[in-house]
This record gives C-alpha cells, sequence and structure tokens, in this order.
C-alpha cells in the first residue's frame, strides 16, 4: 500500500533516492509473519521505515547524494538498521538530502531537489528533508535521519512532522556515513512524538563497534512536571508568525504542572553558528578525505594517483562539498589553526557549559527556524542567509544534549515547530512533555 503511494507522489516530492521492490517487501512482510507466528516478541512489526540515504544498507545502495558514491552498495548494515529489521520494521527505500548531510533544503543533493509537501515551491528543509517528506505525505510510519547541526528538527518543522535530536553517544554511528562525527547522531523522526519514543527504543543503546557509544540509560521521569524557559535570544530574532505560534502553544500549555519562565537571558547565541560551522567543516574536511578514488569503486583516470584523485574529487564533489572541504582545510592549516579551530573548540566549551548550567534547572524552549519554509531557490545562492537558518538547532549539536522539534502551528499553510531541549540523558522528559502537548 505505501507503494502505491509513493508510485503516485514521488515522481512530484522525489523523497526517496532509491525503493525496495515488491517483491522484497512481500517477502519481508512473509518473514515477519512467521516470526509473529513462532510467538516472536518485535516492537515495530510490520511499520514501514524510511532510511536516510547517509546510512549503511547492504540491500540498498547508500548514495549520501554524492555521485562519488552512486550505485555503491555497502557490504554492511548499520548498527540501527540491523536492529530495526530484527524489530520486524520494513524499510521500504532510501530517501533524500543535501550531499553528504551538508545544507538546510535538501537543495545541494546530486539527485535533484525534494519538494515540501505542504507547498510543492517550498523546500521541506534539511539535510534530511527527503525523510521528512516520505513521513509528511504518508509514504513510512518511522524515518532515520541523521542531525548534525539541525538536520531532523530543520525538515521536521517545515513539515509538521516531529524529530528527536539525542543525547550525544547513545545512538549507534557505525554505518552512518560520517560528516562532522563530534556533533553528530542518527535521530529519529515520525508523524508523533508517541511514535518517535518508539523508534528511539528501537535504535538506543551501546554499540562497541562506535568509539564513541556510551554504556548509558535514559534517566526515569514519572514526575508530570515540567519547568520550561524561553530565553529571549531563542525565539525573539523570527518571524512574527513563528513567534505568536510559539507563544500561543506555551500560552496555552501552562498552568497543570507546566511552568513557565520568560527573559532569560542566553547571550552566548551569537558565537553559535561560527563556532558550529568551523568544527564542521574542519570535520568535513578529514572525513572526505577518503573519497580519493581508490576505497570507493567510482573515480575518474589519471596519469597517477593524485591526478586520478584529483579528477575524482573534481568531477564527482558538488559545489557545496568542495567549498567546505576547503575552508575546513585552511581552519585547520598551521598558522590559522589557533585563530579558527581552536577558537572555535573554545566557543565550543563556553556554548556547552552555559547549556548545561541551564538544562539543570529547565527546559529550554524556542524556534526551531527563525523563517518559515523558504522558496525553493530563494535562499541556496547567499550561504550566510543559508546558514542563519540553523542558529537554534546547532546549540544542541554543541552542548551534545537532547532536543526535540514537534508542530506548533500553521501560517497560511505552512507548518511551524518548537524546539525543546534538555540536559544530557533527558529524552523521556522532553518525549513526556512532548506528548502531553501533543494531547
Ligand atoms: N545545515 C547544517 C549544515 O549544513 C546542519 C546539517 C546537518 O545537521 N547534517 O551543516
Amino acid at each position: 500500500r505505501k507503494l502505491e503511494i509513493i508510485q503516485k507522489k514521488d515522481n512530484v516530492i522525489n523523497a526517496y533516492i532509491s525503493l525496495d521492490s515488491e517483491d522484497f517487501i512481500r517477502e519481508k512482510i512473509m518473514e515477519i509473519k512467521e516470526k509473529l507466528a513462532s510467538g516472536k516478541n518485535m516492537k515495530i512489526p510490520g511499520l514501514i521505515v524510511s532510511v536516510k540515504d547517509n546510512i549503511s544498507t547492504n540491500f540498498l545502495p547508500t548514495t549520501a547524494a554524492s555521485k562519488i558514491l552512486e550505485n555503491y552498495v555497502p557490504p554492511y548494515n548499520a548498527t540501527v538498521v540491523e536492529k530495526i529489521l530484527e524489530e520486524g520494521g520494513i524499510i521500504i527505500g532510501k530517501t533524500n538530502l543535501d550531499e553528504f548531510a551538508m545544507g538546510s533544503t535538501t537543495e545541494f543533493s546530486a539527485y535533484g531537489v525534494t519538494k515540501n509537501p505542504w507547498d510543492i515551491t517550498r523546500v521541506p528543509g534539511g539535510s534530511s528533508g527527503g525523510s521528512a517528506a516520505s513521513l509528511s505525505y504518508g509514504s513510512a510510519d518511522l524515518s532515520l535521519g541523521s542531525d548534525t547541526g539541525g538536520s531532523v528538527r530543520l525538515p521536521a518543522s517545515y513539515t509538521a512532522t516531529v524529530g528527536l535530536k539525542p543525547t550525544y553517544g547513545t545512538i549507534s554511528r557505525y554505518g552512518l556515513i560520517p560528516y562532522a562525527n563530534s556533533l553528530e547522531q542518527i535521530s529519529p523522526m515520525a508523524r508523533s512524538v508517541k511514535d518517535v519514543s518508539l523508534i528511539l527504543d528501537v535504535i538506543k543503546g551501546y554499540d562497541p563497534r562506535d568509539a564513541t557509544s556510551l554504556n548509558f540509560e535514559y534517566r526515569e521521569f514519572n514526575e508530570k512536571k515540567f519547568k520550561i524557559c524561553v530565553p529571549d535570544e531563542f525565539i525573539e530574532g523570527s518571524e512574527n508568525p513563528i513567534k505568536s505560534a510559539i507563544y500561543n502553544l506555551l500560552e496555552k500549555i501552562e498552568g497543570e504542572g507546566i511552568v513557565i519562565e520568560y527573559g532569560r537571558k542566553f547571550d552566548k547565541l551569537n558565537y553559535a553558528l561560527s563556532t558550529y560551522y568551523t568544527i564542521a567543516f574542519a570535520e568535513a574536511a578529514s572525513n572526505l578525505s577518503r573519497y580519493d578514488g581508490k576505497l570507493y569503486p567510482n573515480y575518474y583516470e589519471g596519469r597517477s594517483y593524485r591526478e586520478m584523485s584529483e579528477n575524482t574529487r573534481k568531477n564527482y564533489f558538488g559545489f557545496e562539498v568542495k567549498k567546505r572541504i576547503l575552508m575546513g582545510i585552511f581552519a585547520l592549516s598551521e598558522g590559522f589553526i589557533n585563530d579558527y579551530y581552536i577558537a572555535a573548540t573554545k566557543g565550543r566549551r563556553i556554548i556547552r557549559d552555559e547549556i548545561l548550567k541551564m538544562t539543570n534547572d529547565c527546559i529550554i524552549a524556542g524556534s526551531v527556524s527563525p523563517i518559515l519554509p523558504p522558496k525553493i531557490g530563494e535562499r541556496i545562492n547567499d550561504p550566510l542567509k543559508l546558514y542563519a537558518m540553523d542558529i537554534y538547532t546547532v546549540v544542541a549539536n554543541l552542548a551534545g544534549v537532547p532536543a526535540l522539534a514537534m508542530p506548533a502551528g500553521f501560517y497560511n499553510g505552512l507548518p511551524i515547530g518548537i524546539q525543546f531541549m534538555a540536559g544530557p540523558y533527558e529524552e523521556r522528559k522532553l518525549l513526556e512533555l512532548g506528548s502531553f502537548i501533543e494531547d
């Protein structure tokens, strides 16, 4: 049934890069039925899951939306993919993204832009725009994205879906094609907060194959009391319809165990974007050096290794990827590393300390994006305007804390999201608050 929906809609929306065949899915359904009949307990039997195409699958190509990985089928599955299959999920296809997850609109994909199902002249957000769109037009029940600086929360807010960036280290990155390792987490998406809880429960947990994976438990949360603080910096710079939607929602939920405090200060927000982008570019430059024409199948000929490598990169990487590699190398190079990369790591520490202090006392609420979903083409040529869309989301990645994006309302038919940030391992608290709002 979901395949029918995709066949009808995806030639317009372009949420998927690759899809399973009908036979493959039928076979999977049979397998799950047999397992159920033999009494096996599964958490998501028969639920349809779409997976961002930078997460490795050995049964479908994994391109990271780059030409350099066109038709590349990894020899193994990401840990999260194994877990989904184990619990009865059916992975229906791989979703579109900005090349190597570098972007906020899905316009940087080498496989065409994804359109926002709520208004096909607008972007669905990025970089997990394909995942968000796949949920929003009903082709999947659950989805996996990755969030380095907002890549599940921004698209969730632009498509009226839900995305959670979990605490750093709590979801295995094994099999995720890396962009900026110290910032990113594979992250669950769905159409409701309750469904996000369901899939988070499937994919979380320690994995010896990821060196940054933690042995941990999410903190239990039983009391139905929440203290929310709303620093001006996290909302006041947003477009008016966004501010109204968020203030209205907060006003509605105030009382009944929810206390809201306005006017807290977070004056470090000014540093967030430069800190984030410096670190992200530096890590990207280092990570992308593996695409040298030798390690992965696609390459261009050259008379020497060096020339072959140059030709391969020149012809297969998109403009934004090349730009980020160059800027990352610059930030790391002798003579500049202190003023750029090292300075950014200090900025990160300052932001992290401040956020830990604040989330120790309350859940931080604010906007996900300062603007409504832009028109396709509107922001793509102005990098500073494009990067500015991430101002509120990059903070949680720099601090390593969990952050939830969920619907707050609509303006002229366009979705608006709200973001909640909590302390490390407080996913349950965020999800409790989210499902309370949802009801
Ligand atoms: N837009 C941000 C960037 O381009 C975040 C992307 C992401 O979270 N993967 O770096």
